[in-house]
């Protein structure tokens, strides 16, 4: 079979890719298909399952400051997955397209010399001000104290 995989793909690769290829079928030359289940385990020996994953990620995290805020919230769960990657930097921003070179520059296209990071998608952005100041709040200086924000009656930023 994998000579009729590389007489199809050969003349189709690129010398790195033609190296890539010839590393992954040395790697893989050992190895043989079994009838055994794949095991997978999360930490402590806990059998994967998305529900144990869940419970994982939203249990209280002591070295995450932000991880009670988010997963005791009663926001959606898209919501939470949003701020939960907003906090860990882990958002598609600019400038983290740009560090992986798949964008030309990190700069937001409203504010022009700010490069778009977490901190400026979320709080510092025109854009994100306008919508700060639409709901009546304020943005924090940071956005590790954006849980301290100080909101209106009955918008209570814990609930
Ligand atoms: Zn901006």
């Amino acid at each position: 079979m994998h000579d009729g995989l590389l007489a199809t793909l050969r003349n189709r690769l690129t010398n790195s890719a033609f190296i890539e290829l010839a590393t992954v079928l040395s790697l893989l030359q050992d190895i043989a298909p079994t009838v055994h289940p794949d095991d997978r385990f999360l930490t402590h020996g806990v059998t994967f399952s998305a529900w144990c994953a869940y419970s994982l990620l939203s249990s209280a995290d002591k070295l995450d400051p932000h991880s009670d805020h988010i997963w005791s919230s009663k926001a959606t769960i898209k919501v939470k997955i949003f701020a939960w990657l907003l906090f860990r930097d882990r958002l598609n921003t600019k400038a983290n397209l740009h560090r992986k070179t798949i964008a030309s520059d990190s700069l937001c296209p409203w504010c022009a010399h700010h490069p778009v990071d977490a901190s400026h998608l979320a709080l510092f952005c025109i854009r994100a001000v306008q919508v700060w100041h639409l709901l009546g709040l304020h943005p924090p200086p940071d956005i590790d104290l954006i849980w301290t924000t100080v909101t209106p009656n009955g918008l209570d930023i814990n609930i």
